[in-house]
């Protein structure tokens, strides 16, 4: 219930393989203490065979709101949401996350008490709090950031800890790309697909491997950074101190500066799409990313590719290039079956994945 909002007693028995007379039982159970409800659920429709709509179990929702916290490499978005994901406030600020870690949590705090103001609630209605953090962090309890390549500033630092401290209630955390996956996989593009690969393609190109609808994490947290893949021919100087890495070739600021030079009037990613000359950077772009998601889908059969971050804002011109590079690239069994689509949720994606998290912790605690 939830992963999916509502459930029916006949797909919690083949969910569980239980017999239908056990789940009756628990479903009773769960009734009676107050914990679920069963409703009607939406009318079949017509050629459906049957007008009555069938019943369905739904998780009684605590009254608060849920924290989410969204940090990019240049902005901050703040929100509160109600347990279903609807969103009750939201706050936004620019500001240079990557080199001052203090004051980008010092402002997060400053949002956080505008964002509980304008929602129009007490500090105590908080049910649990979540963040996305542009970085890889470690497995440990800690959640410590670990890459002095990526958030220099914030290395060995817990975001955990550090926002606890400022805010007064605990805050789950995971990378942006994990938390971009989440924001698909329960309000976007990946709510059809179990097995799919998110990739946050923005300053720097990281990607979220989400297996059996839980993102894969690796052995010690690093899991999915693809943007430091060598590419055929690449040859530039990384600031990870390797040459040819994907990064070299496209980030979200290369493909700006190119389509600044070649079109500099088009500034609209959704006018830039139409334009041929910027269509061709684009899918070119998408193409090179291509190159190496091909490989990740060979090894893992993903369902889905789905692009996020700033470059998924131009869309299909941008996905055609994945697409072409995938068809190329990946065995034919494995392109056959993929889809490759933009995040529905766009550059939201991440605060999305951030209601998600933190409502995955209140229901924890039900
Ligand atoms: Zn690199």
């Amino acid at each position: 219930m939830r992963e999916r909002g509502t459930i029916t007693r006949a797909e919690v028995s083949i969910q569980t393989q239980l017999s239908r007379s056990a789940v009756s039982n628990l479903v009773t159970e769960l009734i009676d203490s107050g914990r679920i409800v069963e409703r009607a659920g939406a009318a079949k429709g017509p050629g459906s065979g049957s007008g009555r709509p069938s019943l369905v179990l739904a998780p009684v929702l605590p009254d608060g709101v849920l924290l989410a916290i969204d940090f990019g490499h240049n902005h901050l978005r703040v929100a509160a949401a109600d347990m279903a994901g609807g969103i009750r406030a939201e706050r936004s600020a620019e500001l240079d996350v990557d080199a001052h870690a203090a004051q980008a949590m010092d402002r997060c705090a400053n949002l956080i008490a505008w964002v509980l103001a304008d929602a129009g609630v007490e500090r105590g209605a908080v049910l649990a709090a979540a963040a996305g953090i542009p970085g890889p962090l470690d497995n440990g309890a800690q959640r410590k950031v670990r890459s002095p390549t990526i958030l220099a500033d914030w290395v060995d630092l817990s975001p955990a800890v550090e926002l606890e401290r400022r805010i007064g209630h605990p805050v789950a955390i995971d990378n942006d790309a994990n938390l971009g996956a989440l924001g698909e996989l329960h309000y976007g593009a990946g709510r059809d697909a179990g097995d799919f690969i998110y990739v946050k393609a923005s300053h720097g190109i990281g990607a979220s491997i989400v297996l059996n609808g839980q993102p894969y994490r690796g052995a010690s947290g690093i899991a999915g950074e693809i943007g430091h893949t060598q590419i055929p021919g690449g040859a530039q100087w990384c600031r990870c101190g390797n040459r040819g890495c994907l990064e070299t070739a496209v980030s979200i600021e290369i493909v700006r500066a190119e389509l600044h030079r070649l079109r500099p009037a088009l500034v609209d990613p959704a006018v830039a799409a139409e334009d041929p000359v910027a269509r061709r950077i684009l899918t070119e772009a998408g193409r090179t990313i291509g190159r190496v998601v091909a490989d990740l889908c060979n090894c893992l059969n993903p369902a889905a590719v789905i692009l996020g971050g700033d470059l998924g804002e131009y869309g299909a011109a941008v996905v055609d290039g994945l697409r072409d590079s995938i068809d190329r690239y990946a065995q034919p069994a494995v392109s056959e079956t993929v889809t490759v689509r933009p995040a529905a949720n766009g550059r939201r994606a991440e605060l999305l994945g951030a209601i998600a998290l933190a409502a995955q912790h209140a229901t924890y605690h039900l």
